[in-house]
């Protein structure tokens, strides 16, 4: 069987040590990372079977790093880890979709009880997160395990930035974005702010689509407000 890859986001060295020594002992394929930026890129680039989450982080803290996974259609399982109580309050509180919850200080035989279980509970949903890798709409294929896009038989090469433009509007076909809503989702932190980034880029994504042989719009312009995935195209089947 296959070793389950484990994030584990915390920016306090004492505490992933301890952590990392006991995941793999538990023969787990860990991963440490200790900045909210980099630990989205991580999350984003490839497949987790777990993250194990701290909630203050350099960077971009555990709540929004949450918020920004869900609000793609990601279903990794997260362990949220919060320093307190009163966090812990402002964590269920918000119902971001982390899985569960441990406070510092913990035990770590606790937390490790709290990883088995719930690779236990992902293993019985046959790993939903790998299920939803692939979005396919009529003739599009968005390949988000391989990062490929394919229109019928013709390959479409696309920047990371396009590619993940491409997936968040896939994921949600027919819904509306704002300009300064896809700023924050999909370029994240740090982005300059101009709205006209995001019409670049659409644009680019536009043209790719077209020179593939692409009959309709894909990415549709909603005077005043912003953009949308074509629903009319849209045929959701998740394979
Ligand atoms: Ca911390």
């Amino acid at each position: 069987m296959q070793r389950k890859c484990v994030l584990v986001v915390e920016d306090e060295q004492d505490i992933a040590d301890l952590l990392m020594l006991h995941l793999a002992d538990q023969n787990l394929d860990a991963t440490w990372c200790r900045d909210g930026v980099q630990a989205l890129q991580l999350l984003r680039s490839r497949t987790w079977d777990l993250v194990l989450l701290d909630l203050r982080l350099p960077g971009l803290d555990g709540l929004e790093i949450t918020r920004r996974l869900r609000a793609q259609g990601s279903r990794v399982p997260i362990l949220m880890l919060t320093a307190k109580t009163t966090e812990l309050d402002r964590v269920l509180g918000l119902e971001l979709g982390a899985d569960d919850y441990v406070s510092k200080p913990f035990s770590v035989v606790e937390v490790m009880a709290r990883v088995k279980a719930l690779l236990r509970r992902v293993s019985m949903d046959a790993a939903p997160e790998r299920a939803a890798s692939r979005i396919v709409h009529g003739v599009l294929v968005v390949d988000e395990t391989t990062r490929a896009v394919t229109l019928g038989t013709t390959n479409i090469e696309l920047t990371a930035r396009e590619f993940d433009l491409l997936t968040f509007f896939a994921q949600s076909p027919g819904r509306v974005f704002r300009r300064t809503q896809l700023l924050d989702q999909v370029w994240g932190t740090g982005h300059d702010g101009y709205e006209h980034t995001v019409n670049s880029h659409i644009n680019r994504l536009r043209a790719k689509l077209q020179a593939a042989g692409a009959a309709e719009e894909y990415i549709l312009t909603v005077w005043g407000v912003g953009y949308k995935f074509n629903d009319a195209l849209a045929s959701v089947d998740v394979a």
